[in-house]
């Protein structure tokens, strides 16, 4: 019966958010009970108590729980000031979701040229954007793609000299910094999000405003409960984007692990690294004064559909993200920019399987199933 070089191999996925539950399971169900025994369930005791540990973990200033990363893009924009017929600066290799934000925000999504070697906002790109829009991008929304932290010194360089306001999309990227500080202490805000594969997951939706600006905080606190400072008053016209007790609960049992986590992801990226180094496929790279998170381990080729298909033969579920750069949706369509390496970046990655989840035994299968693909 234990005869294992017959057990068929487990498939592998590029993210897998059952592990996060099983991996904590007891910690987490005691959470759930504590906040179900409460009595309070929507921003109460339990959303103060993360956003005071969340706070603390990134460093130096305050968080405010949110709906959703996306709504805590849209609430961060709305505070800094961003106005309806604004552009808003970012992206178009990122999820729906931030132009969305930008969008619900009122503002009209300019899309900027990726470097080609880290994949994220070009700072020289960004430049010629700020200069061409001549005072109308209000605000730059830099995504930590993939966990990789954007050029930050620069891209505030960047800003700064065109009067623009910056919110970090940190979705991907709880824990990674650039130069040694953190992603989500550059800009004047940054939005987090803990959808379930986030590199810190609820078991549902949830997100967060960070910043280090007290009356910015302040804002997102009255737009995400319908502008009331004092209950049933409104000062703003916001709109609900509570966090609730629940997910709290859960994100508190969940962020001590947060930095173990982390370092596993490092550890399985850094194994990839060893394993295909001078391999068939482009090897990620990281930013100058980087410690990404690997949120996604991306890899390049230009047979990056054939790669894929064979992969599913070997039971490994590789990820696309984002496979159609959002200047190509019909949502955000946008023919007067011209991203030839965003395009060439959408077509080629390849997001291998890397969660707290999978084992460095794991990687070297993925490896050897690439290798074997290059062998033919
Ligand atoms: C997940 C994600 C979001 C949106 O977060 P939600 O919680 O799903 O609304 C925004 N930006 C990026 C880069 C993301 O990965």
């Amino acid at each position: 019966m234990a005869n294992t070089s017959s057990t068929p191999e487990r498939a592998l996925f590029t993210a897998d958010p059952q592990a996060g539950y099983r991996a904590h399971a007891a910690d987490i169900r005691a959470a759930i009970d504590r906040a179900l025994a409460s009595g309070r369930y929507i921003l109460g005791p339990e959303v103060e108590a993360f956003e005071r540990e969340f706070a603390g973990y990134v460093g130096g200033g305050e968080a405010i729980g949110v709906a959703n990363g996306t709504d805590a893009i849209e609430l961060a924009l709305r505070a800094v000031g961003v106005q309806p017929s604004d552009l808003v600066a970012t992206v178009a290799n990122t999820v729906s979701a931030t132009a969305a934000a930008i969008v619900a925000a009122g503002a009209r999504a300019t899309f900027v040229e990726i470097d080609p070697v880290t994949m994220t906002m070009s700072p020289a790109a960004l430049e010629e954007t700020l200069q061409r829009a001549a005072g109308r991008v209000k605000a730059v929304v830099p995504v930590h793609l993939y966990g990789n932290p954007a050029d930050m010194p620069a891209i505030m360089a960047a800003a700064r000299r065109y009067g623009a306001r910056v919110v970090e999309d940190c979705a991907q990227s709880h824990g990674a910094k650039i130069d040694g500080r953190m992603t989500g202490t550059w800009g004047e805000a940054a939005a987090f999000s803990f959808y379930p594969t986030k590199n810190l997951g609820a078991l549902g939706d949830a997100g967060a405003v960070f910043t280090g600006d007290r009356s910015l905080a302040e804002q997102v606190r009255l737009l995400r409960q319908y502008g009331w400072r004092e209950r049933y008053v409104s000062d703003l016209p916001g709109g609900n984007s509570r966090l609730d007790e629940l997910q709290a609960a859960i994100l508190r049992a969940k962020l001590p692990h947060l930095e173990a986590e982390n370092a596993h992801r490092q550890a399985l990226a850094a194994r990839y690294g060893a394993m295909l180094a001078g391999g068939p496929v482009r090897l990620p790279e990281s930013t100058r004064g980087a410690e990404p998170v690997w949120h996604q381990y991306a890899v390049r080729t230009p047979q990056r559909d054939v790669l894929r298909a064979y992969l599913e033969t070997r039971g490994i579920h590789a990820g696309v993200l984002y496979p159609v750069p959002l200047h190509r949706q019909r949502a955000y369509a946008d023919a007067t920019v011209a991203l030839a390496e965003t395009e060439r970046a959408c077509a080629e990655v390849l997001c291998l399987p890397l969660h707290p989840g999978v084992r460095i035994e794991d990687v070297d299968r993925v490896a050897g199933a690439i290798r074997d693909w290059e062998r033919g």
